[in-house]
């Protein structure tokens, strides 16, 4: 049996966290993906691919894990929910890497826990194989995000809209410490447990923070950057649910996500989205909210409330500034400038609005400027050429935009067709799509990969795959 150096820090909170349970085994496991980089940098010990596909598949429990559903509360949509957890995950442990860093080893569709609620417990190939890509291209970005291990098929069918292909991502993070698992604890008045993991998620996650309001003004300043790099590439979570955000400030939960083509602030791209509160302008403003449910969750660990509650708004407030000072920064490299000052702002807003106007491709208008922007029908109006000249005017650093702007993302119809090929069994364009997103900033040879889909190939709505 292969040996993996586990130390299973979660698992040695009290039992209140979590429920200790394996995974449901699968009828047949396939490795169909792994990421021989990622297993580098944990350190993994070499694997056979029947090993791979048995402990990544569920199947055997390696020794030293201590297989775990955690649990969590959250808002879902704004609407508490007191209970919710690892429906269909289990934390088979930790493992530090060579430098160090802990990490969490869980696998996503790995069958029914006591959290699964009304759920099946599994995932299928396609929020799977989205999970993988889409979370390794963030990483690529240089956004912080949950990892991508492996994705094993399980040989079983998922019942959803229809019968389909049953898939287990395995997923690597720092943690899978929400706001939701803070609230949890609060909501039930269970104090102790509250302060344990508040010390945990310090210890883990932000050793500098002394006390209960660094912590929260962390993990703001975190989540207010975490959201600015998003915004910068065009990126929609979807599912901004308290439970989907981290409390180290890593993308996580990758459902029905997405990666803006054409640009227009109130795009929706998640089929349950109904009322555009996750839309990609609102972002910044549930990352507020979110912050603001954590502060609340935070409070009964104060010994006066009422000073707290003014402390803690205060902190609060300061996600807009952090928030504005990351977004200056991000979006000034985008077009060659250093941080934006108020005019930058205002020259910024002027692109933007044209390309709203336009339905100018998100990625490829920002890349057309060090390049040729005469390709981009925006700059070919009055207004896109006056402010193509404005912009030069300026004196843009072009090398600072190459490595501002990627080339490649994740394109919903790429990936669409990645999971269509898959359930089909041809894993090739995933193979390939994976490849190219792996150097986002790289042009590639074939324009597959940076052309905006054609009108009959435009994805236009995603699923949370449950
Ligand atoms: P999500 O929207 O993916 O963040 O999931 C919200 C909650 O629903 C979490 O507690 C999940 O564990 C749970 N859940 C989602 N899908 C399933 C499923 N197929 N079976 C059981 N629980 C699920
Ligand atoms: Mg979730």
């Amino acid at each position: 049996m292969t040996q993996i150096a586990f130390d299973n820090s979660y698992a040695r909170l009290p039992s209140a966290f979590y429920t200790k349970l394996p995974a449901t085994p699968v009828r047949e496991p396939t490795l169909r993906a792994w990421n021989a980089d990622l297993a580098e940098q944990l350190g993994l010990p070499d694997m056979d691919m029947a090993e791979r596909a048995a402990i990544f598949g569920g199947n055997d429990v390696p020794d030293g894990a201590e297989p775990l559903a955690a649990l969590y509360a959250g808002h879902q949509f704004g609407n508490w929910n007191p209970q919710l957890g690892d429906g269909r995950a289990i934390l088979l442990g930790e493992i530090l890497d060579q430098d160090g860093g802990r990490w969490d080893i869980q696998l996503k569709g790995s069958g029914p826990t006591p959290y699964s609620r009304a759920g099946d417990g599994r995932n299928w190939v396609g929020p799977a194989l989205r999970e993988y890509l889409v979370s390794e291209a963030m990483a690529a970005l240089g956004i912080p995000t949950t990892r991508a291990l492996a994705l094993v098929t399980t040989g079983e069918t998922v019942l959803r809209e229809a019968p389909l292909p049953g898939a287990i991502v395995t997923r690597v993070a720092s943690s899978h410490i929400r706001v939701g698992t803070f609230q949890v604890f609060a909501a039930r008045g269970q104090i102790d447990d509250l302060r344990t993991l508040a010390d945990h998620v310090m210890d883990r996650h932000y050793p500098t923070a002394n006390d209960i309001p660094d912590l929260l003004r962390q993990v703001v300043q975190a989540q207010a950057e975490l959201i600015a790099q998003w915004m910068s590439v065009g990126f929609i979570h979807g599912v901004m649910n308290t439970d989907n955000a981290h409390v180290a400030g890593d993308t996580i939960d990758y459902g029905p996500c997405a990666f803006m083509d054409d640009y227009h602030p109130a795009r929706v791209f998640s089929s349950i989205d109904h009322g555009g509160r996750y839309a990609y302008a609102n972002q910044p403003n549930i990352g507020a909210w979110n912050m603001a449910q954590f502060a609340t969750a935070l409070l009964p660990l104060m010994p006066d409330r009422d000073a707290a509650i003014e402390d803690f708004t205060a902190i609060v407030n300061g996600f807009a500034d952090a928030y504005q000072t990351a977004w200056r920064q991000r979006f000034g490299a985008k077009i060659g400038l250093g941080a934006l000052d108020d005019a930058g702002v205002d020259h910024l807003g002027a692109l933007l609005s044209l390309m709203t106007n336009d339905g100018a491709d998100f990625t490829n208008t920002f890349n057309s400027l060090s390049d040729d922007p005469d390709t981009q029908k925006v700059f070919q109006s009055e207004d896109g050429k006056e402010w193509l000249t404005t912009w030069r005017g300026l004196n843009p650093d072009l090398d600072k935009m190459s490595v501002a702007n990627p080339q490649v993302i994740p394109r919903n119809h790429l990936v669409e067709a990645a999971i269509q090929a898959a359930v089909s069994e041809n894993w090739s364009a995933f193979n390939d799509l994976n490849h190219v997103l792996s150097r986002p900033f790289e042009r590639p040879q074939d324009d597959t990969y940076t052309r905006p889909p054609e009108p009959d190939e435009v994805v236009h709505q995603t699923f949370c795959g449950t």
